[in-house]
């Protein structure tokens, strides 16, 4: 790694003049100058290197710069870099073939987006259109993206200064034993719990006007919060017995995120839609897109479908697709992810767990994981307040830079610290992340009663 200060003052000077930043105070914001990727490390023009616990907005799930799929994008280039959504091009169809095939049950059909806001808008106007119905429910623990109706499906703090008052959407509560909202004492109740309150809140808003119910298989930002057996087999019968279209959000679970293809494939759950981006192609081009079931797809063989975006089913964004998912097969990259959750970053964050008070809980799958930090393991007070600023989100922030200036980039959320490295990380890069956690977490303990 080179050194160059200059240069990366000048890219600084410049994202300061004219980039406008998501979700930020433009004046307040310092955002760091990136020289260059590779695998599960990026750096700076200062000669920093890090190590990408966070894959990003975890979705480099084959890590930076894999060279099967830059050579891909560069071939794909050569020969043609955009078309129209309404032709037929070889390198959608195969995009669309090698994600059907990988997708739960008769979700056969694919319709591509730029990303997982748009995945969620179309399959929202999917469900709508299929039942003749208007209302969505989702959790209030969840993000689904930041467009209108995205937004106002999503359960935190970000949707508050986006609601217009005419979303349609009703917000319930999802199982999270940690902090029931049920009472419950173990996973099996809060199970049976969620279900019921599901159920309750179904029937006071009227079965007949429910269109949708929307999950994240497993939630992601919000907590990466497993679902306890049979939750989703249960939303599925309830669904069902009401005629409601049940979407499943994979886009930060699916694509070998939770050691599986889907995290629907952990319960063996089939949803009517799924909608998914990121790690379908590492994010190396925008793509994301609705994998719809037979039955929704025959309501638009004779109807037209009032939905579609210039750049649908993007040759670019396609042919890095199909060389991503071709490369975690060859790989073996989904068995890889799945191998180091169960033998590296479990028994390793379980193990900072035994050492550092601040943890309260540690949970995941594959390399899908979440510390949640507490100031007392008896009464599990988060060592921050949700949705805390400034000082009262001070240790947080702390222990995000104390991972930075150790070189470890971290995803941090709230209270909790996530452990989201790239699906083909080695175990020797996890080890480092960990060892890396055992220092700062030190630090955090000081906060603990
Ligand atoms: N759904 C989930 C579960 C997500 O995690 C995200 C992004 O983080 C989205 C939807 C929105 O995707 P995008 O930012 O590509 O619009």
């Amino acid at each position: 790694i080179s050194v160059d200060s200059a240069a990366g003052q000048a890219v600084k000077a410049a994202d300061r003049a004219h980039v406008f930043h998501s979700w930020s105070a433009q004046a307040l914001i310092d955002p760091l100058a990136v020289a260059g990727a590779e695998g599960s490390y990026f750096w700076d023009y200062e000669g920093n290197r890090f190590l990408d616990f966070s894959s990003q907005l975890v979705n480099t799930n084959i890590g930076h710069q894999h060279p099967k799929v830059v050579a891909a994008i560069q071939e794909q280039a050569g020969k043609l870099c955009t078309f129209a959504p309404a032709f037929a091009l070889d390198v959608r169809s195969e995009a669309a073939r090698l994600i059907a095939e990988r997708t739960p049950g008769d979700l056969d059909k694919i319709f591509f987006t730029n990303g997982g806001a748009e995945a969620n808008e179309n399959a929202i106007r999917m469900a709508r259109l299929h039942t003749g119905r208007q209302k969505v429910l989702s959790t209030y623990r969840s993000y689904h993206g930041a467009t209108a109706n995205a937004i106002a499906l999503t359960g935190d703090p970000r949707r508050w200064a986006n609601e217009t008052g005419v979303s349609g959407v009703v917000h319930f509560w999802g199982p999270y034993a940690y902090r029931s909202n049920f009472h419950a004492e173990n996973e099996a109740q809060e199970c049976e719990r969620a279900l019921q309150h599901l159920e309750a809140t179904i029937a006071f808003e009227g079965p007949q006007t429910v269109a949708a119910i929307i999950l994240e298989t497993v939630v992601g930002t919000a907590g990466i919060l497993v679902p306890p057996a049979g939750y989703l087999a249960g939303v599925r019968e309830i669904c069902d017995r009401y005629g409601i279209v049940f979407i499943l959000d994979e886009v930060m679970a699916g694509f070998g995120r939770t050691g599986a293809w889907f995290a629907a494939d952990h319960w063996g759950v089939t949803p009517d839609l799924l909608t998914f981006a990121k790690g379908v192609n590492s994010g190396y081009v925008p793509l994301g897109g609705v994998a719809i079931s037979g039955a929704i797809a025959e309501t638009f063989a004779e109807r037209p479908f009032p939905g579609g975006l210039t750049y649908s089913g993007h040759p670019l964004a396609c042919a890095s697709a199909v060389a991503t998912i071709n490369a975690m097969a060859e790989e073996g990259i989904v068995e890889h992810a799945r191998q180091l959750g169960e033998t590296v970053i479990g028994p390793g964050l379980r193990e900072l767990a035994d050492r550092h008070p601040v943890i309260g809980e540690v949970r995941g799958l594959g390399v899908f994981w979440a510390l949640e930090l507490v100031r007392d393991r008896t009464t599990r007070e988060p060592l921050t307040p949700y949705n805390a600023a400034g000082a009262a989100a001070a240790p947080m922030a702390e222990l995000a830079a104390a991972c930075k200036q150790r070189g470890l980039w971290p995803f941090v959320n709230m209270n909790r610290l996530h452990v989201v490295p790239p699906c083909n990380s080695s175990e020797a890069e996890v080890k480092e992340g960990l060892a890396i956690l055992d220092e700062v977490l030190s630090i955090a303990d000081a906060h603990t009663v």
